[in-house]
């Protein structure tokens, strides 16, 4: 049996499964906005766990950022409390054992290599468009951290061959860097954009909303998305080319994306034929969780 524990800003999660996947058990707390209580809610999960089901040697954890490979010390958590702690060895020294853990949207990934939508396919990237824009590289059903713990991370690209416009409407990236991904297709990124194009104070569902009632201005900016997002993924098709890409997050709920991705992804890559497919993530809400336990 596995444990995955999905540490997220404001809940964590722990699941159990079996070696072929199936759950068989799953609970939710608060996370604390703490170090040490952060630290204290793992344990109680993973105890909680063995006190019913026996000891499980094979735990992982996905989370916001990655521990650094030169320093051991977690990085790039938007959950600041984290960052620049020894996260892994506390816990390992307070558990008293080995404990993988993973950047989530590797997890994600993974999730989806394993046995979700790209089960049947040897290169999968998955994209989370959510809040944040990441995305995580599994060939062979094995993440691909890279050298510097960044594999997968494109949502701090820059949105290729950008317009005067779309320069205009850009905001400046926590990352420090200009017209990153993240920018433009995160959902407060798309919402952002709309606002300060049209004065409106609209968040990216009142949108959809909008395009389904034949609203112009959200027509035109739903378009404009997936423009973003095929120009985006182009990079990775160019580089990586993988079978398949596998969305997930708050913005992949948009069935008009799939409807019309791939010919705008044509337009973009660098081959007369494009077998690389986009789909929906098939695990929902789970696939952190379930990536983390697969780690
Ligand atoms: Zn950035």
């Amino acid at each position: 049996m596995k444990i995955g524990i999905d540490l997220g800003g404001s809940k964590t999660e722990a699941i159990l499964i079996d070696n072929k996947g199936k759950e068989i058990f799953r609970k939710r707390i608060k996370t604390e906005n703490n170090y040490q209580g952060t630290i204290e809610g793992i344990e109680l999960l993973i105890k909680g766990i063995e006190s019913n089901f026996g000891v499980v040697k094979s735990i992982g954890i996905g989370m916001p950022g990655v521990v650094s490979n030169d320093t051991s010390l977690v990085k790039n958590a938007n959950s600041i409390w984290l960052n620049n702690k020894p996260l892994k060895k506390d816990l390992e020294t307070s558990l008293n054992k080995e404990i993988n853990l993973e950047n989530d949207a590797n997890c994600f990934a993974l999730s989806e290599a394993v046995d979700g939508a790209g089960k049947n396919y040897h290169v999968v990237f998955g994209v989370i468009i959510g809040t944040g824009v990441g995305g995580g590289v599994v060939i062979n059903k094995k993440v691909i951290q890279g050298c510097n713990n960044i594999g997968g991370e494109w949502g701090h690209i820059s949105l290729p061959n950008r317009t005067k416009d779309e320069k205009k409407y850009s905001n400046k990236c926590y990352c420090g860097h200009e017209g990153c991904m993240e920018t433009y297709v995160s959902g407060p990124g798309f919402s952002s954009i709309f606002n300060s194009k049209y004065n409106e104070n609209f968040d990216s569902y009142q949108i959809i909303e909008g395009f389904n009632k034949g609203d112009n201005r959200c027509i035109e900016s739903l378009k404009a998305y997936v423009d973003h997002l095929a120009r985006g993924l182009s990079i990775i098709v160019n580089t990586l080319d993988p079978n398949i890409i596998v969305l997930g997050g708050g913005m992949s709920n948009i069935n008009y994306i799939y409807d019309n991705i791939s010919d705008q992804l044509k337009k973009y890559v660098f081959s007369d034929t494009m077998h690389t497919i986009v789909v929906k993530n098939f695990h929902g809400d789970s696939g952190g969780v379930r990536g983390a336990a697969w780690l």
